[in-house]
Parts: C-alpha cells; structure tokens; sequence
C-alpha cells in the first residue's frame, strides 16, 4: 500500500497519540486498552472526518471547486469538519441536513450547531430522513453552477473509496507506533457509521498483513446490513489501492449497543462517557465514540474480550456534541 500516490491535504500536523488507558483497563479488570486518539486531529475540533477530507479535499481543489457540499445529521461532526476544512481552504460550503429523527435540527442549537453558524454555514438545506440524498447534493450542485460556481460533492461522512483512504493511513499509524511501543495489540475496536472508518482501517490492516482482527461498533444499523455496507467498501478502497481485498468474514459490525436508534441516547453510553472522562480526562461523544466503548466495555464484561489482552480502541472524536446532549447525559433514568 502506497498512501503517497495519492494529492492529499495535510489537517494534522503528524501522528495523532497512542495512549494506554491505565484506569479504566483496572477498573474493568480485564484486557489491557490503549485509545488512539483520533479526537486530537486536525480542524476543529478534530475527530474522524479529518483524515478522509486530507484526500477529499485535494481532489476538490484539484477540480478546480470553489463550493464543497455535503450532507449530515443535525449534530453532524462531519459537517462541522467539512466547513472548517472549507474555510481553511478558501472554498464555500453548502450543508443538507438529514432530519434522521424528526424535529431535530435548531440552528440555534447548541454543540455543533452553533460550530456550524461561528464557521459561517450559509445554505443549510433541512431535509427528511428517506430524502434521496445523491439527487439533493446532485441539486445543490446545480445551484452552485448555475451561479458560476465550481461544486465538489462529499458524500455522507466522507464514506467513499477515496475518504477511506484516511483510515488505511491511520491503519498504518496504528501499526507503526504498536512496534514502536512494543506492544502487539489483539484487537481494534472502533465506531462503524457510514462506513469509511471501518472499511478503510480494515483495508489497511489486509493490506499491511497486520493479522489484528477489527471489531465494528455499530452506531445506527442492524449487523448483516452494516457488515455488507463495510465488506463492499473496504473491496472498493483497496481496489483504490491495489491491495488484496479483505474478506467478507473478517468483517464484525456488532449491533449490540445501537439502543433504540442513531443518536437515540442509552444508559450504556452514558457509562461509558462518564467513565472516560472521570477515570482517564477522555471526553466521548453520545452519538458514535460513547456507544462504541460501551460495545468495548460489554464486549469485556461478557467475557469476549479477556485478561492478559491487548486492546486498541479507536477514539473518532465527537465531543462538541455533548453540550447539545447535556439533559439526556443527566438525565437520572439514563444514570443507574
Ligand atoms: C462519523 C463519525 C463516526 C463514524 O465514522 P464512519 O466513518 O461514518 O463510520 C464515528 N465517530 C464520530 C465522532 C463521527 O463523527
């Protein structure tokens, strides 16, 4: 795998840490974990999107785009990373909300909405769940031309070939500081949304031979849709990059801990949040990295996941949300 092939942009300024997570592998007396922290990306406020906009966002320059569009849920991390990225590159930018739960998106809202309107989000298109997302963007774009404008479109999370491409470059930070540490570790356990950071950390680990099995989180769909959604775009990516493809079972996207839908907040999430941020100084989000390390957290109290292991869990950032999640992170049901 030749990463360096590719224009890419650089948001971080070199490898993002990889950090043991001493208190919390103590108090949950199992397998010892490490958290790569993704959260400390580049842009702002960093977290997963980073890495797959340093390859979307050289394509789109080098198309001549002066608009970047794109699409996300009301608190999307990926729509505040798209506008930071367009405002560091000089380019503007449209944003389609998806409305996933009905009533949900307040442009006075605090977290990343109010991210949103400081990074200077003009043409907020609000959208219901079931629109046909493609055909709003392929829209969107056709406004921007008609107005002289170059448009790039960004699909949902950045989850194409090309995005994922930023996680089969973290793969291989993963794998680089792991020897330089010493440490093989036994599994990755990471987030699987829209996709692209899961296919691309699993078309990275085939195609460096790193024999490290990868543990999908899911966060919004049922297993065997995400685990197909994942198998067909780590195909894609390493077809991108000329590597072997991964098989369809090596792909684990566990449906545990999505409780009652996307964003729907869970007391296990809850816990989870509360207990990186109390044991290790680690804020989570409620969305994504709080449900994936309840995942990580069940995985270990049902025994999947044992003493003298080695764990990495991969934190995707998120954390600007949990402001606009306050009342459900207090919320005395959600805090047994
Ligand atoms: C988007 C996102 C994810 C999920 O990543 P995908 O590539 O969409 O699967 C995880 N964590 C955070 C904080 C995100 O914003």
């Amino acid at each position: 795998m030749n990463l360096a092939r590719f224009a890419r942009r650089r948001y971080t300024p070199g490898f993002t840490p990889l950090e043991p997570l001493p208190r919390l592998s103590a108090a949950l007396g199992g397998p010892d974990i490490w958290i790569k922290r993704d959260d400390l990306l580049g842009l702002a406020a960093g977290g997963n999107k980073t890495r797959k906009l340093e390859f979307l966002v050289a394509e789109a320059l080098a198309q001549g785009a002066d608009t970047l569009i794109t699409v996300g849920a009301p608190q999307s991390n990926h729509c505040r990373l798209t506008l930071a990225a367009a405002a560091k590159e000089g380019l503007a930018c449209r944003l389609i909300i998806e409305e996933r739960v009905p009533g949900t998106y307040n442009d006075a809202a605090l977290g990343n909405n109010l991210l949103f309107d400081l990074m200077g989000a003009q043409n907020v298109r609000v959208v219901p769940l079931g629109t046909d997302l493609a055909a709003e963007m392929a829209e969107e774009a056709a406004l921007v031309r008609a107005e002289g404008g170059v448009p790039y479109a960004i699909a949902g999370g950045g989850s194409t070939p090309l995005g994922a491409l930023g996680y089969a470059a973290c793969a291989a930070e993963i794998m680089a500081q792991s020897f330089d540490m010493g440490v093989a570790f036994d599994a990755i356990v990471v987030a699987s949304g829209s996709a692209g950071t899961h296919s691309g950390l699993l078309a990275g680990l085939v195609a460096l031979n790193a024999g490290v099995p990868l543990t999908g989180i899911n966060v919004r769909r049922a297993r065997a849709e995400q685990e197909g959604n994942v198998h067909r775009l780590a195909v894609a990516t390493a077809e991108l990059m000329g590597t072997p493809a991964p098989a369809r079972d090596a792909v684990i996207a566990l449906d545990d801990w999505v409780g009652p839908g996307y964003s729907l907040p869970t007391a296990d999430m809850v816990r989870a949040v509360r207990m990186l941020a109390a044991q290790e100084g680690i804020l989570l989000d409620p969305v994504y990295s709080g449900k994936a390390m309840a995942g990580l957290i069940g995985l270990v109290e049902r025994g999947d996941f044992t003493a003298g292991q080695r764990l990495c869990f991969v934190h995707t950032g998120g954390s600007p949300s949990l402001h606009a999640y306050a009342r459900d992170l207090r919320d005395p049901a959600l805090n047994g």
